[in-house]
């Protein structure tokens, strides 16, 4: 059984929200899915809960976010998350093998792998054709941090973000996944904002929480102690992609007739592999001519 999910909470008086999440189901699939090295199971499973955790934010139907994290000097490249409303969930990393690196203290150090500066692109698609696109910089890799930024720079919410994923020391597969956000909210007053900032400094780490077995309620309360806190919904998660062929012939139809014809290889097949969830799709020589006939109709018709 699925036992993702993400709770989002608020204190009764409206001033400050906590969203926690447990994403280790959909992290652990996510690193299995992509071969990834223990340092790029780390990278994309922060991102891939940040998604998460921002989507669930995304008040409209079908709507979704979309992080790109690009570092200079990236070991990783690119990492990519995607997340809808619907808690489903999706992402990868450009360089899933890259070298592993540790800080002294024996943790994963991400923001080597993940490139200390750079930038980090959020996207969000309200599925009215007029997305919203948000950049800036990187200020550490280590990807909460960097989250946490992004809040206070482009949005002006006062912010604290956790992200958390624990590896076995052995296989370094992911055992544990998960994150927090706090959000003060316009009306937080003095009082409150000190509250929440002795409770932040009192917070242990997402992975200790987990491993504890606190459930995501307890760790929005953990969070917002001292507040008389009320849970705002709560939306099972899970890693799921909707690529189709339909899609797919979509991004066809915008190459030139000859451009679609060289996409077949010497066998007469075309493949394109879903960078999200490797699912092969594949076409003929003969289904290709269908998609120029398909996309020359369309034309016509324009
Ligand atoms: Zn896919």
């Amino acid at each position: 059984m699925n036992k993702d999910r993400i709770i989002r909470c608020i204190t009764t008086d409206g001033a400050v929200m906590a969203c926690a999440a447990d994403t280790s189901e959909l992290v652990f699939k996510g690193a299995k899915l992509h071969i990834t090295s223990p340092v790029a199971s780390a990278a994309l499973g922060r991102l891939l809960t940040a998604a998460a955790i921002m989507g669930a934010q995304l008040k409209q139907k079908d709507a979704s976010i979309t992080l790109r994290v690009k570092g200079d000097n990236s070991e990783t490249g690119a990492v990519i998350a995607v997340s809808d409303s619907n808690g489903n969930v999706k992402g990868y990393v450009q360089n899933p093998d890259c070298p592993t690196e540790y800080y002294p203290n024996g943790k994963l150090n991400v923001a080597k792998a993940v490139g200390r500066t750079g930038i980090l692109n959020v996207m969000k698609d309200y599925g009215t054709g007029e997305p919203y696109i948000g950049q800036v910089q990187l200020i550490s890799g280590e990807i909460a941090e960097d989250i946490t930024n992004y809040y206070a720079t482009s949005e002006q919410i006062p912010t604290v973000c956790a992200l958390g994923v624990l590896l076995d020391k052995q296989d370094h597969e992911v055992l544990l996944a998960g994150g927090l956000l706090i959000q003060l909210l316009p009306g937080a007053t003095e009082e409150t904002i000190d509250q929440i900032e002795k409770n932040v400094s009192e917070l242990e780490p997402m992975t200790t929480m987990l491993a504890k077995g606190m459930s995501m309620e307890e760790i929005c309360k953990t969070a917002l102690k001292g507040f008389e806190v009320e849970v705002l919904d709560e939306t099972p998660i899970r890693y799921a992609c909707s690529c189709s062929r339909e899609k797919i012939i979509d991004a066809f139809i915008t190459l030139s007739d000859d451009e679609i014809r060289s996409l077949a290889d010497e066998k007469g097949y075309a493949e394109a592999i879903c960078h999200f969830c490797k699912k092969k799709h594949r076409f003929s020589k003969m289904q290709l001519e269908e998609i120029i006939k398909q996309k020359n109709r369309k034309d016509e018709k324009e």
